[in-house]
């Protein structure tokens, strides 16, 4: 998760933020979350979606994300907010409905 430590709606990425707001409205259990493990196959297949819904919309895309810079260096990782939603999509545990309600 990217933190910044300026105006409170810049402070976390947005990934962090859906993820957030998906946990406070309870559409998704964060205990259940946690058998999950990282599958970075998924993070290519579901990049162009989180991409429009996520990063597009990410105070940190521009200047220090590694994973969605234009030139991306070995096996850089994305943010935790965007692996969880990659898991949250595969599983179908989030709808396209829900990325459109919750990216905003
Ligand atoms: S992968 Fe990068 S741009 Fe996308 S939400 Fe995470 S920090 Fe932001």
């Amino acid at each position: 998760m990217f933190y910044k430590e300026q105006k409170k709606e810049d402070m976390f990425c947005k990934g962090a933020q859906v993820v957030e707001m998906l946990v406070v409205d309870e559409r998704i259990d964060s205990t259940k979350i946690s058998r999950y493990n990282k599958e970075p196959g998924l993070w290519k297949k579901h990049k162009k979606d989180l991409e429009i819904y996520v990063c597009s919309r990410c105070p940190f895309r521009e200047k220090d994300c590694d994973f969605q810079s234009e030139n991306p260096c070995g096996n850089v990782e994305p943010c935790g907010g965007f692996i969880l939603l990659s898991l949250l999509k595969e599983y179908n545990m989030i709808t396209a409905s829900d990325m459109e309600l919750y990216c905003e």
